[in-house]
């Protein structure tokens, strides 16, 4: 689960890591007596669930697609920008006028927050983080995440941290420090001082420097993080250091070991039809970009179905993991899911008979072409308990479907009915 920057920083202060004053704000009322409070010269950060907000645009809902269009295509021409004309989702502003101006752009419900990691659709803007100005000396790059490679946390920083820090990933690859911990060892200060004075940093800021890397680590460690990102933490102008910037993913298996982890929670920047599934109960599904609706059984099956469609030129447009089904409503409401993505061309079903009994998926799959009225292509591979009589199921039906017994070639149908129906779409 990701959280805002705004809880990112409370959780940050608790841990003493430096930040700028400051706190969230959601209404006018709000917004004006923290630039009271933190003013007159004040930063503005909308609050979403991407980055690249400074580059990114605040636009009308209905223009963010082409808005997402534009800033992929030439960012040069489209990219927001801190101060200027052409603000983005980061904006400086003197004063409680000036900074109510450039608050209510961000908290109109009609606008989107739009950056190349937004998506076409934007992000809805949850709140305005309202802040201290910093005046900066110097963006740094830091980060803790786990890799799973070595199953360590590792340490990435750079020096040239800020905006283009993944750029500089691409062309300068030795400008980024990477630092595996050992768990049992930790990241006390004395190893962060080792990395402030690698990083550059002058004298006078290495001690604080190593203490707020420790700190970070142990956010990264108590939070059950699976990552922590301060892009960029700053020399400021006073010779200290400061995480401007917070992005913290929490590990949703360790949600019970915290109180607090629902109210972080942020519904309205997830995908729609994600929590949909969740709360029906129905099984855990995943948007993804292209145009095969996905009903699976297990994590395993999940992964397999994916590759295999890639590999026969498909893409997945999303997963629906049912995992032990013996309920034939179960299948229809998992379907009612897949049909309802607009995406969807061609839908395919493999489902593996472990524990359930897969002429009861076959059931439920006649059904839900009866109720739900399914006009996608539908392909079913079916194997396990039962099998013979859920072929005899769908065979009987009368329902237009397509099967076959082994996955590659049920992967191959998919995907040529998907393209078949994406053709004929875009003649039409
Ligand atoms: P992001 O674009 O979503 O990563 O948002 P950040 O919080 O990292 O802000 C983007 C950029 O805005 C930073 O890299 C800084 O260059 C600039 N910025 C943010 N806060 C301040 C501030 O208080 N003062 C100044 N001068 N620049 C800031
Ligand atoms: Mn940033």
């Amino acid at each position: 689960m990701n959280i805002h920057e705004y809880q990112a920083k409370e959780i940050f202060r608790r841990h003493n890591v430096p930040v700028p004053g400051g706190g969230a704000a959601a209404t006018e009322a709000e917004a004006r007596a923290l630039i009271k409070e933190h003013g007159p010269d004040v930063v503005i950060k909308a609050q979403v669930h991407a980055g690249g907000r400074g580059k990114g645009r605040v636009v009308k809902r209905d223009r963010a697609s082409r808005t997402y269009n534009d800033l992929t295509r030439e960012p040069g021409r489209h990219e927001g920008q801190i101060s200027g004309r052409r603000r983005g989702g980061v904006r400086l502003a003197s004063g409680v006028e000036d900074g109510l101006k450039e608050f209510r752009p961000l908290l109109d419900k009609d606008n989107r927050l739009v950056s190349i990691q937004t998506g076409p659709e934007g992000a809805p803007i949850s709140a305005a983080l309202i802040e201290q100005q910093t005046s900066i000396a110097h963006e740094y790059y830091f980060s803790i995440q786990v890799d799973g490679a070595s199953g360590q946390p590792l340490i990435i920083a750079s020096a040239e941290g800020g905006q283009s820090i993944e750029e500089v990933n691409r062309t300068n690859p030795r400008a980024v420090l990477r630092i595996p911990v050992d768990p049992v060892e930790g990241f006390p200060a004395f190893r962060g001082r080792t990395l402030a004075s690698q990083l550059g940093l002058p004298s006078s800021a290495i001690r604080q420097a190593g203490e707020m890397f420790a700190n970070l680590y142990n956010v990264f460690t108590e939070m059950d993080a699976s990552l922590v990102e301060v892009n960029p933490f700053v020399l400021t102008g006073e010779g200290t250091v400061l995480a401007i910037d917070g992005k913290v993913g929490l590990d949703d298996n360790a949600s019970f070991r915290h109180d607090g982890y629902e109210a972080w929670r942020d519904r309205s920047q997830e995908n729609p039809t994600e929590i949909e599934a969740e709360e029906a109960n129905i099984g855990s599904y995943i948007k993804l970009d292209g145009n095969i609706g996905c009903v699976v059984n297990g994590a395993g099956l999940a992964m397999a179905t994916m590759d295999t469609l890639m590999l026969h030129g498909g893409e997945p447009a999303n997963f629906l993991d049912i995992g032990t089904v013996n309920r034939k409503d179960r299948v229809v409401e998992a379907l009612r899911i897949i049909v309802n993505d607009s995406d969807v061309k061609a839908i395919f079903i493999n489902i593996f008979g472990g524990l359930a009994r897969v002429d009861i998926v076959a059931e439920g799959v006649v059904d839900a072409v009866n109720e739900l009225k399914i006009r996608q292509p539908l392909v079913v591979r079916l194997n396990g308990s039962n099998v013979e009589e859920g072929r005899r199921v769908l065979h009987d039906s009368g329902i237009d479907v397509q099967t076959a017994d082994e996955l590659g070639d049920a992967a191959e149908l998919a995907v040529q009915a998907a393209a078949t129906a994406a053709r004929r779409r875009s003649r039409n």
